[in-house]
């Protein structure tokens, strides 16, 4: 399976070499199982407003910002943009629900997929679109030592979120690595699009709802089930695309 995803990357990027030196990390629905307060606190919003809203959808928008997703419905529920007055009154309104819901809990496997990684010499970097403070605040205390300061995308340094590659440019730039040294872990069919539109080997990890197809279609390079799977294969994926 490996292999095969390096050497259809290799062609695809006519890229000579993939030898990564850092894996580029997503956060919400990777490293904590963090989804399901999402979607209840985008799903209360835009019924609040009389939107049809699933689900699935919160799902489907995953790693948008909060502004491109409030846009997106407006535009389809009431053929308008919302006003700026209205995003941040309406993001606003999302982040509360979503600070007052208990805690996410960690990713099963993320710490062991995590120490892993590091055992086989890669970086980690964080790549998330989120601003949520109370769960980048809980990175250090669940994931010593992973992540300093200076090693985390945020919402506060890329303008784009999701799908744009801008997150994994900018991920790519702060582990002082090209596209070909470098591997994506992501969760969401945006998150897939923007590790690929960057030039990066994706790696997907469907912790969701969503069905296999629709992060295949995203363009993963591989596709795995759970970040326990992860921690577990991550010597072979290591020795397949010589990590160590
Ligand atoms: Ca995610």
């Amino acid at each position: 399976m490996f292999q095969a995803a390096k050497q259809k990357y290799l062609l695809e990027q006519h890229f000579e070499r993939f030898s990564p030196k850092a894996a580029l990390i997503d956060m919400d629905g990777v490293l904590f199982d963090s989804m399901p307060n999402h979607c209840r606190s985008w799903v209360t919003v835009f019924r609040s407003l009389g939107f049809h809203f699933e689900d699935r959808e919160a799902y489907l928008h995953e790693g948008r910002t909060g502004r491109g997703t409030l846009e997106i419905l407006y535009r389809r529920e009431l053929q308008r943009d919302p006003t700026d007055e209205e995003v941040d009154r309406m993001y606003g309104i999302k982040a509360r629900l979503f600070d007052d819901m208990p805690e996410a809990p960690v990713m099963p496997g993320a710490p062991e997929a995590l120490d892993a990684i590091r055992r086989s010499g890669i970086d980690r970097i964080l790549v998330t679109g989120s601003g949520q403070r109370k769960l980048l605040d809980r990175l250090n205390l669940h994931f010593p030592g992973h992540f300093s300061e200076g090693r985390m995308v945020t919402a506060f340094d890329v303008t784009q979120g999701k799908p744009s590659p801008e997150p994994y440019l900018m991920g790519l730039k702060k582990a002082g690595v090209s596209a070909g040294e470098a591997v994506v872990i992501e969760n969401a069919p945006l998150g897939i699009e923007a590790g690929k539109a960057a030039g990066i080997f994706t790696v997907a990890v469907n912790t969701g709802i969503l069905e296999d197809e629709v992060l295949l279609e995203a363009g993963c390079d591989v596709l795995l089930h759970s970040m326990s799977q992860l921690a577990g294969l991550w010597p072979e994926i290591a020795r397949n695309y010589s990590l160590v």
